[in-house]
């Protein structure tokens, strides 16, 4: 019998991509040149910013966005502990220190109370020793989890009050967009919605080039930094080597990274972003398909919604309500993928990772809205291109698998 097998993710490429791709080949430049450029001006438009560089990961954007904001050693930045591990490494990278922050457990984004707790017990000497009280913070990194926007109204005005800057990681909110209210024009992630904002095309996100990245901005002076820092620190004007116009003569202004995106990878990009809205709401009909079909169910939330959010749908994340089943969450993941539905978790937050409690002296009880979500949490597969047969397998384990390991009532009381 023919077992059915739902992958996680699956990219949606076709003979655009492939096509662009044997041009460059053909053509006998692969490195960054015209492609990356036309990727990057095609990149800024569709987001409304007035300055794109392309890169060759959301990690190295961020990374780029800390150096050009001029980051130093022993300061501090406001970081979601739900979130991937490049968000606060960037930070380790800069020598700079991950003031982590709790989570809103209905969206798992940052939660900007726990933020200005967090800032008042560090100034009180009451965050743990591996965080001196003299800590300058100087930033925040907000992440817009699975691609539904943080309130960027409610972020800047934090962050004026404590004169830090913004820099979003946006690997998961192209394209997301985010407004007030009914009557507020829309504004999209990107569009002046941070210092900088960092997006990932890193092969399941919401568009992909393989591995790549951008960093978008509105300060042309940020935005030459991060260019000439992603390749060797040269002169501006040495860029163009890399392309027909380019001298041979080039000047090193500072020890820079080597960051630069292909123009193989561009080839890839370009294509991907003619689709990204198409790609979108393929995915957002899946989203909608799931939650019709899995609102009775009484052992699982749904992700959250709101009327005000352009969601790029990159992540359909359910929690279980573990107190109405008789499985754990991993007992139940394991359940999910023996019925051949691949899925994942966003995240095991970082307060739960050994690197930074033996670093910082996180534990559990420090984050406790994330070390609950953390517990109860799993990603369901979600691509465009998904089959309905797939999205109904899908539908069908999880209710199954709920049924199956239902607590009766007594026992919940129990
Ligand atoms: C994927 C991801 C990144 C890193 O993106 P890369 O392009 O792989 O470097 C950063 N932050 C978040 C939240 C991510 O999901």
């Amino acid at each position: 019998m023919h077992k059915n097998q739902v992958p996680f993710f699956r990219p949606y490429l076709d003979e655009l991509e492939l096509n662009e791709v044997l041009d460059t080949i053909r053509s006998g430049w692969l490195t960054s040149g015209a492609k990356v450029k036309r990727f990057e001006q095609e990149f800024a438009t569709a987001v409304g910013a007035s300055h794109a560089v392309a890169v060759n990961s959301c990690t190295a954007a961020l990374h780029l966005a800390l150096e050009a904001h001029g980051v130093k050693p022993g300061q501090g930045v406001l970081v979601p502990t739900m979130t991937f591990a490049a968000t606060a490494a960037v930070v380790r990278y800069m020598g700079a220190i991950p003031i982590l922050v709790d989570c809103d457990p209905l969206t798992n984004n940052m939660d900007l109370l726990d933020a200005e707790s967090k800032l008042a017990q560090l100034k009180a000497g009451k965050l743990q020793d591996g965080l001196p009280r003299d800590t300058p913070v100087v930033g925040m990194m907000p992440v817009h989890v699975g691609g539904m926007m943080m309130n960027i109204e409610a972020i800047s005005s934090f962050a004026s009050t404590h004169g830090l800057w913004v820099i979003e990681d946006a690997a998961h909110a192209f394209p997301s967009a985010w407004r007030k209210g009914p009557d507020e024009p829309w504004q999209r992630c990107g569009e002046g919605t941070a210092h900088v904002t960092c997006f990932s095309f890193y092969a399941n996100k919401t568009i992909t080039t393989g591995e790549g990245g951008m960093a978008v901005t509105e300060d042309a002076e940020i935005a030459a930094r991060m260019r000439s820092m992603s390749l060797h620190g040269l002169s501006q004007n040495a860029w163009g080597r890399y392309s027909n116009s380019g001298s041979w003569d080039y000047k090193i202004v500072a020890p820079g990274y080597k960051y630069n995106l292909t123009d193989i990878a561009a080839s890839i990009g370009i294509h991907q972003l003619t689709k990204a809205e198409k790609m979108r709401q393929m995915r957002e009909e899946v989203a909608s398909y799931y939650r019709k079909a899995l609102a009775s169910m009484e052992e699982i939330e749904l992700p959250a919604e709101d009327s005000n959010r352009i969601h790029s749908w990159h992540l359909f994340p359910i929690k279980l309500y573990l107190e109405r089943l008789s499985i754990t969450r991993n007992e139940f993941m394991e359940r999910l993928k023996e019925d051949g539905v691949g899925c994942s978790v966003h995240w095991r937050p970082l307060h739960l990772h050994p690197y930074y409690q033996e670093t910082f002296g996180w534990q559990p009880e420090d984050l406790p809205a994330a070390t609950a979500v953390w517990e109860r949490t799993i990603s369901l597969p979600l691509f465009p291109g998904m089959k309905d047969e797939d999205v109904e397998h899908v539908i069908r384990t999880v209710r199954s698998e709920c049924a199956r390991h239902a607590r009766s009532y007594a026992a919940q009381l129990s």
